[in-house]
């Protein structure tokens, strides 16, 4: 525990989203959908809690590790290359690291690559050697090229890394891609990657020993729940009794379903919690199975 926290902090949960940018929206609406409600500052940068005493600090992105480091906030929803920037950074510098990823959140995903010059023929990272490789995580990359054992200069620029190339600054870059478009556009093409990324809840090493501890316990638990339903579909139909080993291998990656004798006759009624998606395809494939009066429901909430 920093000796920074403010004291109101120890009874409170305070978490860091980013203010606007990618990350803004799914975050806060991944936070609402695990039953958390806030009424927002007048200036727009603190949001308090009202259904819990869990409160939002809104900032950028980049300040979220240092914020959770520094013990200003105790959560942060981060993309993952942020975060691990950050702690090389801390390391390299000899520091222990102050955060960790406590949960993937399955939004804002993307990747690290060494993009080089479309006209490069590449024959992987020994090619590097000697060149310049322009980039604003200086740290992976560093980390990277000293794992390959190539003699690489870092070029540390904050932003418009993919123009670095036709400016003559450095050879190639290393940089986040997710659809690739901003990298064609530049004659760049992408490599190698060098870290898979997404959003990340990001939180102290440690857990906190005090009432956040709970409090933080409670937010997981919902969190997970609200992660393992995010895609999943409540299935239910009728059918024979006799088909269901026919039926029970096409549902996708469901749970084991409740099984119900209707009155009279053979047939029964099935419920299933599907987490694989549930397509058209799929429905018409068991209804050829034997199933009747298929209907699929959105799942809005789950506690294991
Ligand atoms: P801030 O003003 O908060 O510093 P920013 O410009 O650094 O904003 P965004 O561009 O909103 O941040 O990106 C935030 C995060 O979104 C990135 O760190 C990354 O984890 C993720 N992301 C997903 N796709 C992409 C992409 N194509 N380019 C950049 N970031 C992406
Ligand atoms: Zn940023």
């Amino acid at each position: 525990m920093s000796p920074t926290a403010s004291p109101a902090a120890r009874d409170r949960l305070r978490i860091a989203i980013q203010k606007s940018g990618r990350l803004a929206e799914p975050a806060r609406a991944l936070l609402a959908s695990c039953g958390l409600s806030w009424r927002e500052s007048r200036d727009r940068l603190f949001c308090y809690g009202e259904t819990l005493p869990v409160d939002l600090l809104l900032v950028r992105d980049d300040d979220i590790p240092g914020l959770i480091a520094d013990g200003v906030c105790d959560l942060g929803v981060v993309g993952r290359n942020v975060l691990r920037e950050q702690d090389g950074e801390r390391r390299a510098g000899g520091r222990a690291s102050a955060f960790r990823e406590w949960r993937a959140l399955g939004f804002g995903g993307c990747r690290l690559a060494l993009a080089v010059p479309e006209a490069w023929d590449w024959r992987g990272p020994a090619q590097l050697a000697g060149k310049r490789i322009a980039t604003s995580y200086p740290a992976l990359l560093s980390a990277w090229l000293a794992e390959q054992g190539v003699d690489a200069q870092v070029v540390l620029l904050s932003g418009s890394v993919e123009i670095a190339p036709r400016l003559g600054q450095a050879e190639a870059i290393c940089d986040l891609v997710s659809s690739g478009a901003t990298l064609a556009a530049n004659q760049l093409k992408a490599t190698t990657t060098l870290l898979e990324s997404e959003a990340v809840l990001a939180g102290p090493v440690d857990a906190f020993d005090d009432v956040r501890g709970e409090l933080a316990e409670l937010l997981l638990r919902r969190l997970d729940g609200a992660l393992r339903i995010r895609h999943s579909k409540l299935l239910l139909f009728q059918a024979p009794r006799q088909v269901l080993p026919d039926l029970l291998p096409l549902l996708p990656d469901a749970e084991t379903p409740t099984v119900m004798q209707l009155d009279g006759g053979d047939g029964v009624a099935l419920q299933a919690l599907c987490h694989g998606a549930v397509t058209w395809q799929r429905l018409e494939e068991l209804k050829r199975a034997g199933a009747r009066g298929l209907m699929v429901l959105p799942v809005e909430g789950m506690l294991a």
